[in-house]
């Protein structure tokens, strides 16, 4: 089967009535990349830039930074790729920061909202990305997004480092696509407004099932209450792909849901436009969007969006289409 699924290397991912999606990576480090290219990712839908910041015992530089991205972006040639800004906080922290101890760390002082308020860091970054922006196809993400003046203040941040670089003489492109996760329900309900303002949603799934079902990603005793299937969460994700396309936006998807075998036809039904995932699960991915027609799945995900709960979908989704 692993042979079969390698010929799938250096096709697109299209449905049988030809809708083309993306089928691209998660990756944590310019090493990652490799397994990319291996299993023929379209892009990286999702550079987790903390692990930088992690395992050291202080900030990484701007040029530390610098070197890292470019190096991403080379190596991708010209596919996109989406870089999410620092998401420190909840179950990843830096000791270094000596951050106070929080009640709720999943709640609290994390991704943007830190970095709005350490704008020493987030400039550092911003800038290291920036001056990396020549080298390839680079797409800005800020995390937790949880209201427009939050997008609004990291964009101005991004625009005034951008405008320094260049008052510096520093190549910067003029066509680095900024947009946002969408892991918090207030945005997803909200999508239509930041729809207007955002070049690209990804829905971070991890996150947004977490915090729409109330029910912590790492706690064992609750986590019969992490239903990706819910229709709930469905409804969320539709609000975001409709908003996007109603706006002449792409939406993507870079939680663990993208790559889930009962989950992905029911977004193709959606509609959604980029599925990133784990690179290993990439081909298997491609393999199965290639052999679903969109307009069937458009029926499949209508329907599960009146069901009721996560179990009837699965069930639904599993005697339709025998995944
Ligand atoms: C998510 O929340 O779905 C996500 C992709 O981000 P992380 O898993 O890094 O929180
Ligand atoms: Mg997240």
């Amino acid at each position: 089967e692993k042979q079969e699924l390698l010929l799938l290397k250096n096709k697109q991912t299209i449905t049988l009535d030809g809708i083309h999606v993306e089928v691209a990576a998660n990756i944590g480090t310019p090493k990652d990349v490799e397994s990319v290219l291996e299993n023929g990712g379209e892009g990286v839908g999702l550079y987790r830039t903390e692990f930088l910041y992690m395992e050291r015992d202080s900030l990484p530089t701007e040029e530390e930074q610098f070197q890292a991205y470019k190096q991403v972006l080379e190596q991708m040639d010209d596919k996109p790729v989406v870089v999410r800004t620092l998401d420190i906080g909840g179950d990843k922290q830096l000791p270094y920061l000596n951050l106070p101890e929080e009640m709720n760390p999943f709640l609290g002082f994390r991704a943007i909202r830190l970095c709005l308020e350490e704008q020493t860091i987030f400039r550092t970054q911003l800038r290291a990305l920036l001056r990396a922006s020549n080298f390839g196809n680079l797409k800005i993400m800020f995390p937790m997004i949880a209201t427009l003046e939050e997008f609004r203040e990291a964009k101005q941040l991004l625009l005034e480092e951008k405008e320094k670089l260049q008052q510096e003489g520093t190549l910067v492109s003029d066509h680095i696509e900024v947009g946002i996760m969408v892991e918090i329900p207030s945005t997803a309900v909200l999508a239509d407004q930041f729809a207007k303002e955002v070049d690209f949603f990804s829905v971070g799934t991890n996150d947004l099932i977490q915090y729409t079902m109330a029910a912590d990603r790492m706690n064992e005793s609750v986590a019969y209450l992490y239903q990706p299937y819910h229709p709930a969460i469905l409804r969320l994700v539709k609000m975001v792909i409709d908003a996007a396309h109603a706006n002449g936006k792409w939406a993507g998807m870079c939680g663990e849901m993208a790559g889930d075998s009962i989950a992905i036809p029911l977004l193709i039904g959606l509609g959604l436009d980029e599925f990133s995932m784990s690179a290993p699960s990439m081909l298997k991915a491609r393999n199965q969007i290639n052999q679903l027609t969109q307009m069937e799945m458009k029926q499949l995900a209508d329907k599960a969006l009146s069901m009721q709960t996560s179990e009837q979908v699965k069930q639904y989704v599993k005697e339709t289409l025998g995944v």
